[in-house]
């Protein structure tokens, strides 16, 4: 499945592995991999028209505004010679509609929205299990990729911290914020008949299968 003017759109809450699987994906099938935050970072670096404004925003501690997001995937969407797997946009319904008219205007086409799910309990226990190092930032998982030794860094013997945002209460806030943003984007696909739902239970490779699998049919 690689026409040259497509995107994917990948959907799912935070721990359901849309990084990973969403990047292995598109280097196994010849896509760019694109998620948002990387796409804001390397319009701010090569100072495109809309990297100037996401700078100003980002300078001042403040949320990147719609306009300028639609701004950078429209870049993305002019400049990109190969199909798109978007990671983080659209994030609500105004977005999703706004990408749609974009890519017709631009005569690239919304092929499919694949969507991975994972129940809030599997995601608070995924990320909860997370710890980081305070001293080098390594990233610890204390199911899927524990240190050697019990909480501390394998690389420099530094106690480990769990992050605020991994802290059970945290996540589930996060998680209603995020069901709330995405069900209407979830929907919108879903009456386009273009929505793809994979289940991100279980194992990584399993879970790669899966996505490999329906993205092939
Ligand atoms: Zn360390």
């Amino acid at each position: 499945m690689s026409g040259q003017r497509e995107v994917i759109v990948l959907l799912g809450p935070p721990g359901a592995g849309k990084g990973t699987h969403g990047q292995r994906w598109a280097e196994e099938n010849g896509w760019r991999y694109a998620a948002t935050g990387d796409l804001l970072r390397e319009a701010v670096q090569r100072q495109t028209p809309i990297g100037v404004q996401a700078k100003a925003y980002m300078e001042k501690g403040l949320l990147v505004p719609d306009e300028v997001m639609h701004g950078i995937v429209e870049e993305v969407l002019q400049s990109s010679d190969r199909p798109l797997l978007l990671d983080g946009y659209p994030r609500t319904l105004a977005q999703a509609q706004v990408l749609d008219e974009m890519t017709q205007r631009l005569g690239w086409k919304v092929k499919a929205a694949v969507l991975l799910t994972l129940s809030d309990d599997e995601i608070v226990e995924r990320l909860s299990s997370r710890r980081v190092c305070p001293n080098c930032q390594a990233i610890y998982n204390l199911k899927s990729k524990p240190p050697r030794n019990d909480e501390i860094c394998d690389e420099c013997e530094t106690k480990l911290i769990q992050r605020d945002d991994d802290k059970p209460e945290v996540i589930r806030k996060r998680l209603a914020v995020y069901r709330e943003q995405t069900a209407p984007v979830v929907d919108y696909y879903q009456a386009k008949g273009i929505l793809v739902e994979v289940c991100s239970s279980g194992e990584p490779e399993e879970v790669y299968g899966r996505l490999k699998k329906v993205t092939l049919s």
